[in-house]
């Protein structure tokens, strides 16, 4: 009596390891309200060595950039003395804290670095730095990699510049990325909107109405006497980017600075004809939602005004990338897929197998972005525009109003109007993502043919219905529009297409939006986190110094620089690269094969399709990651 029966075993042990996995993984809804987050972080979440090796790398790379333009010390021989006098002095000065790790950590390194300096390339710093980050972890608040960043910021060069040339001796390491050479011109600012850090901007429109009242002058002076705002908008050449969600938003003031927060709209055109190489081209922009507070300019309404005009888009871009499409549509979209995953499914579910390693890190960059990066005086209260509280209710907004079902990447392209390659021809994000989409459905599609024959299998999978249940319920992982009817999950071929979307926003969406960071946001003159004029500025004459004036200051440039470049930098892991042995299953193996040789054609195909059009390489499948984890 006391011996359960073998198949009473067999029930009982799942109950108890899902219990054990809920009571790991809670939710919790107050860190960044009212999003499901999870609790504590489970042990097992942490970040793995490998990981922390990277970031280490990283790391070395923004504070020996950072030593060198706050020492002066540039181009001299006293580079390594610098990096060996500052080690030293952090240690001396109690910077670092006595902790057991940390110190056996430093052990390794200060012999050698007192007797013999530095090596070439800084290797005693990646180690410190692995120390450190083995020791006290990423919070930045009150530990020694705080400590360390503050003592490094001493002697940084502060204030508006007077020349752009003055950001360039930001670099002295790190290489300039290369859209300091040209992000003022026409064609780079549009070429960003279908293939830069935000990609998923622009909508088709036939008409601008009342709001944003641009003339058929103002647009031939543009386009061409032969083409017509009227004609382009019946043809559906006419894009806008409209900014409408931070009206009303509050202007930030962290540390220092009155910052502001902008809600403009541009419009753009693609010139008419049948080339298929035609590039879109800005036509007018108007800085705000309401014409009579502000004009519209346009590329003829003199080279600061416009360029004013077009950098206030790039920050109104930017703040909506950093808290919407980046840390709402991917981080935390993907989020609550792990904690209901880790708590419905067993492991050995062929579904929670498949999902696992792409949450690989995921809870954990969540849970370190709202402690520390997000929270009150973190990195984004000091960069971006706006407020921290709005910068976070910005994430919520953008996490709740992204349905599960609409957030598919066609539904996304037909319901912005961009998905016809006759009237929008060169969309390379478009391009490039339906391709990787399509590769990881099929994976998708043959892993599932594997574990369920048909819709029946599907629907009597309880766990899975659970899972699903969970998924959307307002205390679980609170997915808007999550499933089919009363949120269940019917059939075969929406769960091959649920599973992608998942799957597609971990590894590529994330790649797409996150990596531009170091790419074209470290060079902040081209994308400002924030702004530092009011946009009624465009109301008098605009000088060159308004214009500068906008920038960000250079301690803001320096933060902004050392912040994205490392948020841009970490690849750890390759999509369809799954740990060894992970499918027990062999018939997955093949499936699995013929997943990675697709994604090596794709990687040929984008390749030549950027001899065709102006690079655009953040979806090359080699750089992607598996999951989000940076
Ligand atoms: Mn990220």
């Amino acid at each position: 009596m006391n011996n359960p029966s073998p198949n009473a075993q067999e029930k009982f042990l799942p109950v108890i390891e899902l219990e054990i996995a809920r009571r790991r993984y809670k939710y919790n809804y107050n860190l960044i309200p009212p999003i499901a987050m999870v609790d504590d972080l489970p042990s097992g979440e942490n970040f793995s060595r490998g990981w922390l090796r990277l970031l280490a790398e990283e790391l070395k790379v923004v504070f020996v950039n950072t030593l060198i333009t706050n020492r002066g010390n540039y181009g001299s021989l006293k580079v390594n003395d610098d990096v060996r006098n500052f080690i030293l002095e952090v240690v001396l000065k109690g910077a670092i804290p006595f902790q057991l790790g940390l110190i056996a950590g430093l052990l390794q390194i200060l012999p050698q670095l007192i007797l013999q300096g530095t090596s070439q390339n800084y290797k005693e710093i990646d180690d410190l730095f692995f120390a450190v980050l083995e020791s006290s972890g990423l919070s930045i608040f009150g530990n020694s990699l705080n400590r360390i960043l503050n003592h490094l910021s001493q002697g940084h060069p502060t204030g508006h510049v007077k020349d752009l040339q003055e950001y360039d001796k930001l670099f002295p390491q790190i290489e300039l990325p290369e859209i300091a050479d040209n992000f003022q011109s026409d064609e780079v600012f549009a070429y960003t909107r279908v293939a830069g850090y935000n990609p998923v901007m622009i909508k088709q429109v036939n008409e601008l109405g009342d709001r944003f009242p641009v003339t058929e002058t103002q647009y031939q002076e543009v386009m061409g006497s032969d083409d017509s705002l009227a004609a382009a908008g019946e043809e559906g050449r006419l894009y806008l980017a409209d900014y409408g969600i931070l009206e009303g938003a509050v202007n930030g003031t962290f540390p220092q600075y009155q910052k502001y927060i902008y809600a403009p709209l541009a419009l753009f055109a693609v010139p008419k004809g049948t080339d298929s190489s035609r590039l879109m081209r800005p036509v007018a922009i108007q800085c705000g939602q309401h014409p009579e507070d502000l004009p519209i300019c346009t590329p003829n309404s003199g080279k600061y005004a416009w360029l004013f005009a077009k950098t206030i888009v790039e920050i109104a871009d930017a703040n909506f990338h950093e808290a919407v499409t980046h840390l709402g549509r991917t981080h935390l979209f993907v989020g609550p897929f792990a904690i209901a995953t880790h708590r419905q499914l067993l492991d050995n579910h062929p579904v929670s197998l498949l999902l696992r390693p792409h949450f690989e890190g995921t809870l954990a960059i969540n849970n370190a972005a709202q402690s520390s990066l997000i929270a009150p005086g973190g990195g984004v209260d000091q960069l971006l525009s706006a407020t921290i509280d709005n910068s976070r209710i910005l994430a919520a907004v953008g996490v709740q109003s992204y349905g599960f079902n609409e957030a598919m990447l066609s539904n996304q392209l037909q319901k912005r109007g961009v998905d016809d390659t006759a009237t929008l021809p060169v969309y390379p994000y478009r391009d490039d993502a339906l391709l990787i989409w399509d590769a990881i459905r099929q994976w998708v599609c043959d892993y599932l043919n594997i574990h369920y024959k048909n819709d029946e299998d599907v629907l009597n999978d309880t766990a899975l219905q659970h899972w699903a249940q969970e998924v959307s319920a307002y205390d679980g992982g609170r997915v808007p529009d999550f499933g089919q009817t009363d949120g269940r999950i019917e059939t075969l071929d929406y769960l091959i297409d649920a599973l992608t979307l998942i799957i597609f926003t971990a590894s590529a969406q994330h790649a797409a939006v996150n990596f531009p960071q170091k790419g074209m946001m470290s060079y902040p003159p081209a994308v400002p986190l924030a702004g530092y004029q009011p946009a009624s500025v465009l109301n008098g004459e605009v000088s060159q110094q308004d214009y500068l004036n906008l920038l960000p200051p250079l301690e803001q440039v320096q933060t902004q620089l050392n912040l994205v470049s490392l948020l841009g930098s970490v690849y750890y892991n390759r999509l369809g690269d799954y740990p060894e042995n992970h499918f027990s299953d062999s018939s997955v193996t093949s499936a699995l094969q013929r997943f990675k040789t697709k994604l090596e054609e794709i990687e040929q195909t984008i390749k030549q399709r950027n001899q065709n059009r102006p690079t655009y390489e953040y979806l090359l499948p080699s750089k992607i990651p598996q999951s989000i984890n940076i």
